[in-house]
């Protein structure tokens, strides 16, 4: 064992123990949440301030937009800046001028800070402040950071959810904030769900634009649908608000949980909970039925990449009868996965951090069925044999409620089924 792995406990009710790594790491960068967040706040520009590797990642993981003009886009910092020659605040606010002029229809703008910003220690929050002058309130301008130093690429969404709360409206009415961002389809469908349930104040972060952001105060309560929103959860206690805690929305038996955390929290009766879910739940249970047999007994190893890790394996494992090898996250929250943790039985190794040659060498040894990972590691993968199925698929496809639970299942279904017709 490496010097830098050392297992610990993590104690509390689920006692399951945690081998940590501290080595070289395999993941995409926060920039990559800018990919999902611009098209979920429909009037916002994702600004960042970054070098041209930057401008590539993030150009090669959207496409090309042709028919729309993009929300995003990278002021890119020459040498003259790295070297500190130039003002770089100076042409920060050049390159923000014209961008507004260009394009009234933005209402939020956020300066994304990466990698090469954050070398240079250039002070975005302060840009944020002095931009937001001259622009309020026309435009709110704030920033977060998108660098992969030390993150993952979903950490680029908590850090801009993040962002967002402080400037949240102030409430004294009683609402419910379910945090996170979701395929608008799936994000109405949840919230038809609890509206059914009875509860008429729902809001969601993010809203889709400016006007439809929540309203926070200390009688709001908070849901996360998102496992990795750690910087958020905090951002929203801060402001008052109480989180509901509950294992993620994912499968049939996740998404009950969920919405049963909800249905206590607000003492609603279990005939209304039966009324309001029965339908879902059985379309759910039907569809996980018929791909279960391609599932159960199969093995499966998860390299650290999204922190959807932990709900994913309660949901494979549980509902999927698949048998967890290793469960790897690149950070564990405990206090946001424990409900998930509790429900994983078959004891498997759970890793957080990573070593990225020790933990190529367990799963060589192991030899999975199904290997989750980066898409780095994917294709090395597949050249010896395994099979794998890309992370980061996990994060654009819809997966959360009952309606995706199938699809959910699917998708570990079919690098089943290619293994398999290659082999024929
Ligand atoms: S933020 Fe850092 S890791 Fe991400 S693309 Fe830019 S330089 Fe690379």
């Amino acid at each position: 064992m490496n010097e830098h792995s050392k297992i610990e406990n993590m104690g509390g009710c689920s006692e399951i123990p945690v081998l940590k790594e501290r080595g070289q790491r395999e993941v995409f960068c926060g920039l990559t949440g800018i990919i999902w967040l611009h098209r979920k706040i429909q009037d916002a520009f994702f600004l960042v301030v970054g070098s041209r590797t930057c401008a590539h990642l993030l150009q090669s993981a959207a496409g090309v937009m042709i028919f729309a003009e993009p929300r995003f886009g990278t002021a890119i910092l020459e040498e003259k800046d790295l070297a500190g020659m130039a003002d770089a605040h100076e042409e920060l606010d050049r390159e923000v001028a014209n961008l507004l002029e260009r394009r009234p229809d933005i209402k939020q703008l956020f300066l994304v800070g990466s990698c090469p910003s954050e070398v240079i220690k250039l002070d975005l929050s302060n840009a944020a402040e002095r931009l937001s002058k001259i622009y309020f309130p026309k435009v709110k301008v704030l920033n977060f950071s998108g660098s992969g130093i030390e993150t993952t690429f979903t950490q680029g969404e908590d850090a801009c959810l993040a962002s967002l709360v402080p400037t949240l409206k102030e409430t004294d009415e009683e609402n419910l904030i379910l945090v996170g961002s979701l395929p608008d389809i799936v994000e109405d469908q949840l919230v038809e769900l609890i509206k059914e349930l009875g509860i008429k104040e729902v809001a969601v972060l993010p809203g889709r634009d400016r006007e439809t952001m929540p309203s926070i105060g200390k009688k709001s309560k908070f849901i996360l649908v998102q496992p990795f929103l750690t910087d958020t959860t905090e951002a929203l206690e801060k402001r008052g608000a109480s989180r509901i805690n509950a294992p993620f929305p994912f499968g049939e038996e996740g998404t009950t949980l969920w919405l049963r955390s909800i249905k206590e929290n607000y003492g609603i009766s279990d005939d209304k909970f039966e009324i309001v879910t029965s339908a879902p739940r059985k379309r759910a249970q039907l569809g996980l039925k018929k791909l279960r047999t391609s599932l159960q007994g199969k093995t499966i190893f998860f390299f650290p990449d999204s922190q959807l890790e932990i709900p994913l394996a309660r949901f494979l494992s549980r509902e999927c009868g698949m048998k967890l090898i290793e469960v790897g996250s690149p950070y564990i929250n405990r206090s946001l996965v424990d409900k998930d943790l509790e429900l994983i039985e078959d004891m498997p190794v759970i890793s957080e951090g990573q070593d990225v040659d020790l933990q190529l060498d367990r799963c060589r040894e192991n030899n999975p069925d199904i290997t989750v990972c980066g898409l780095g590691l994917a294709n090395p993968l597949e050249a010896e044999g395994l099979t794998t199925k890309w992370a980061i698929e996990l994060v654009f496809t819809p997966i959360h409620g009952y309606e995706q639970a199938q699809d959910l299942a699917e998708l570990f279904v079919r690098p089943l089924k290619r293994k398999e017709a290659l082999l024929i």
